[in-house]
């Protein structure tokens, strides 16, 4: 029986910055590169202003996919939901700035299919990979499941069952939170967890089409849950671990000439959920802050992430970014938030 600052390290979020490459129309207009990494340190300039930041970790535009998993450590958090803790990854960021492609990898299409090229995979198949074999050598006896939801504007829906419509989240002694009737699916191999990354994917950008809504407004949650069984002698130890890959919506703001009746709406319980969220991580990773109460109720996000932020959890948090000067004030905005979050 390890203390919680012995498993911790005394640190149960940790933040990392990652600067994506400029895309082809930055290069071609010229923008200004406006940012410069070195070591755990980014510097934000433009047009003379600075701003300095420290971050647990620093991926520059020419960090690779495999450096990305293997520099935030991800491989500690997937052991310790392997040892019946819970550990989420979080992707932060305006849209187009690499949330998607730090978490699953480049969305190709085949057909009619969204796949994830094998070259730039991102932290989600890595991870299952490194979760077989890990389970390989473990003596317990693993039991793994998946599910995959969606809140769009507060809502839920399921993304592995989309025909289920909007579901709901109740609160029980035994559970807390969770989503009734969500569809959960046993994974016995590699490849069925890949199965269902896709799935999901493929219907976040299906549904989005289908119902008119934008799927840079909606976070994704991928939920595995690891279940364990040692026996020894007698006796047989259980542990449930979890681990959730949540893609959170884009981080913009909303500019002045769209404002008006639903998307005000939207953007206000897309930036309630962002909002709380960072409210309640900051809460976490403050210990001396002492919040009176940490405000998980206030979304739907971190309802359903509750048993996941905080106690023996362990979170990582990677800020996306582009380094282009365009978009300076997104970025600086990301850049406050994920300084707060530490
Ligand atoms: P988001 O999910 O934040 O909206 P995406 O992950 O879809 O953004 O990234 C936007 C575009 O930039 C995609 O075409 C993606 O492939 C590309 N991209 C993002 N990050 C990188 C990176 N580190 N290296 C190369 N291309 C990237
Ligand atoms: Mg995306």
């Amino acid at each position: 029986n390890i203390s919680y600052e012995e498993y911790t390290g005394g640190e149960s979020v940790k933040v990392a910055l990652r600067v994506r490459p400029m895309n082809n129309l930055e290069r071609s207009r010229g923008d200004e590169y406006c940012v410069k990494c070195s070591g755990d340190s980014i510097q934000l300039n433009l047009k003379g202003q600075q701003k300095n930041y420290k971050f647990n970790y620093v991926l520059d535009e020419n960090t690779s996919q495999s450096e990305c998993f293997l520099n935030c450590n991800v491989g500690e958090l997937l052991e310790s939901a392997l040892d019946g803790y819970s550990a989420t990854i979080f992707a932060y960021g305006q849209t187009g700035s690499g949330k998607t492609y730090t978490m699953a990898g480049v969305e190709e299409k085949l057909g009619r299919e969204v796949y994830i090229s094998d070259e730039t995979e991102g932290i989600i198949p890595r991870a299952v990979r490194y979760l077989w074999q890990a389970m390989a050598q473990r003596e317990e006896q693993f039991y793994v499941k998946a599910s995959f939801t969606e809140i769009y504007n507060e809502q839920i829906r399921d993304l592995l069952n989309p025909a289920s419509g909007i579901l709901h989240c109740r609160w029980n002694v035994k559970n807390g939170f969770f989503v009734e009737d969500l569809m959960i699916v046993e994974c016995t191999n590699v490849d069925d967890m890949i199965a269902v990354l896709h799935e999901g994917m493929k219907n976040r950008k299906t549904g989005a089409h289908e119902l008119n809504k934008d799927s840079s407004r909606s976070h994704s949650i991928l939920t595995v849950y690891l279940i364990s069984e040692l026996v020894s002698g007698e006796q047989t130890m259980k542990r449930y671990g979890k681990l959730s890959f949540v893609d959170l919506a884009g981080s913009e703001r909303l500019k002045e000439s769209k404002s008006h009746g639903d998307m005000i709406k939207e953007t206000g319980n897309i930036n309630k959920s962002l909002f709380t969220l960072g409210k309640v991580i900051q809460s976490l990773s403050d210990k001396k802050a002492k919040m009176p109460y940490v405000p998980y109720r206030d979304s739907k996000l971190t309802m359903l992430l509750m048993d996941s932020l905080g106690g023996t959890a362990k979170a990582l948090m990677i800020a996306c970014i582009s380094p282009s000067g365009v978009y300076y004030d997104e970025t600086l905005s990301t850049m406050n938030y994920a300084a707060r979050t530490m």
